[in-house]
């Protein structure tokens, strides 16, 4: 049992994430914590869900909340009733901003225009589209279950039933992809002028169908140096076409920029909400029960929002700190070395100061004036950086900052 807690500072600005575990056929490289055959539990898990945001909302009603963001999952394929239920209860228990951003995820081709429309009158502003390629083989080789013409005819429902922000997410590096079969997709997906991109590298995750495929080699995928000329790639094409180039995976038109993953890249705390999600707050990092079954249970039979909660872990000082410096680094601007100065109450350079010096030689980091921010180079190496903090902060004898940290 998670003990109780209270959240006791003025938090300016909070995002909640609801997770909707829910999907029609689970993909073969999908390691989310997702689910299919389960659509009988959806009403149960609104109510769980509803649940948890008004015990939150009971611990935390003084925080304003600035983004929302649904995501399994395929929140789109929930019923609109259901969604909108959801939302509502966020309205109710917290103070949510005007011009809050309301990200729902979604499936071309699933989603009707009468539900676009539910969506967008119950208060969704942003939505984000799986669509991954425009090439039917590789959509098959995904296990995706859209046809390449829905998107477009998503896109357009979305834009007639108002959404103001509309994402498309494709994916590189996969089987058997070229250069300019990549290149066909950027276009294509120009062409449509969506408000925001986002580009993900197929990442074979252990435990997925697709691992054991390319463990027994029936599958090749493209090598490292090949998915780092597909992104190279992209980043030019992107931006010729007016997209700026703000997050590692992310572009936007000016203004479209996500608010809500903008927060998460700048350690903004957040409520994670529904099953296996995960929240930061206070300091600590908790996460939920993982399955939908479980977690109705564990809310039915509970009374706080801690019936739900797995796990809650305050990370230690080496790890926030690696942790702040390369979540931040993941914006293409980076950060201030003020910025960090008030997160830890110390400067940046008294404690990776050797670190820096060294990403700097290798051409991974820059520094200008007083902003750090990974070279073009390190771009395609955050992964690692990401490691050689850890380690380094984690050799150090952070105890003597005491005090000061
Ligand atoms: S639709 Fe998305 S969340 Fe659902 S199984 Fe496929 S990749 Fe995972």
């Amino acid at each position: 049992m998670i003990d109780t807690f209270e959240v006791t500072n003025k938090i300016p600005s909070l995002g909640i994430y609801i997770h909707i575990p829910f999907c029609i056929k689970k993909c073969g490289y999908c390691d989310f914590n997702t689910y299919s055959g389960l659509d009988n539990l959806k009403s149960d898990y609104t109510n769980a869900v509803i649940k948890e945001i008004e015990g939150w909302g009971q611990k935390a009603s003084q925080c304003v909340v600035d983004s929302i963001s649904f995501g399994g999952g395929t929140p789109g394929e929930m019923p609109a009733e259901q969604l909108s239920s959801i939302l509502n209860a966020v309205k109710k228990s917290f103070f949510v901003l005007e011009n809050a951003e309301v990200t729902l995820e979604a499936n071309p081709g699933t989603t009707t225009s009468n539900s676009m429309k539910s969506f967008v009158s119950a208060g969704f502003t942003r939505i984000s589209f799986g669509a991954q390629s425009f090439s039917d083989r590789n959509l098959k080789f995904l296990d995706r279950i859209h046809a390449p013409e829905t998107i477009s005819a998503s896109l357009d429902l979305a834009k007639i039933a108002g959404f103001g922000s509309i994402n498309l997410d494709l994916m590189y590096g996969l089987r058997g992809q070229t250069l300019e079969a990549w290149d066909r997709d950027l276009k294509t997906a120009c062409e449509l002028n969506p408000d925001h991109l986002s580009l993900y590298n197929l990442t074979v995750e252990e435990g997925t169908p697709l691992y054991e495929r390319v463990k027994k080699g029936e599958v090749t995928l493209p090598s490292d140096d090949t998915s780092a000329d597909f992104y190279e790639h992209a980043s030019k094409e992107l931006s010729n076409s007016g997209y700026v180039h703000y997050e590692l995976s992310n572009w936007a038109k000016p203004g479209h920029e996500s608010k809500h993953n903008y927060g998460y890249w700048t350690w903004k705390p957040y409520l994670g909400v529904g099953a296996g999600a995960h929240g930061f707050l206070e300091g600590f990092r908790f996460e939920n029960i993982a399955h939908p079954g479980a977690y109705i249970d564990a809310s039915q039979k509970g009374s706080s929002p801690e019936s739900v909660i797995l796990k809650r872990e305050y990370p230690g000082l080496d790890v926030s700190v690696a942790d702040w410096i390369t979540t931040h680094l993941r914006l293409i601007k980076g950060f201030e070395e003020g910025d960090f100065y008030e997160e830890f109450g110390i400067e940046i350079e008294v404690i990776a100061g050797q670190i820096l010096f060294e990403l700097c030689e290798a051409d991974i980091i820059e520094r200008f004036n007083s902003a750090i921010q990974l070279t073009p180079r390190g771009r395609l190496l955050h992964s690692e950086v990401a490691v050689k903090f850890l380690i380094y902060l984690s050799g150090l004898d952070l105890a003597k900052y005491a005090g000061k940290v």
